[in-house]
């Protein structure tokens, strides 16, 4: 069960607020980390993940 507390409206909603920037999120942005809310970013940041879709830079390739 989630503390009341640490809850917040967002978008008309009632979801968790991201233990580490504060931003309210929905329970569909926010990602639990343990026992913590992460928004999206910050969840990057703690994890160091980086979403698949993310573009990169290929070196190596030939390109005539
Ligand atoms: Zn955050």
């Amino acid at each position: 069960m989630v503390d009341a507390s640490r809850l917040g409206t967002h978008q008309g909603q009632l979801g968790p607020i991201c233990d580490f920037c504060g931003a309210r999120l929905t329970f569909g942005q926010s990602i639990p980390i343990d026992s913590k809310y992460a928004c999206f970013e910050c969840y990057q940041k703690e994890t160091g993940a980086t979403p698949s879709s993310e573009p990169k830079s290929v070196d190596g390739l030939p390109i005539d």
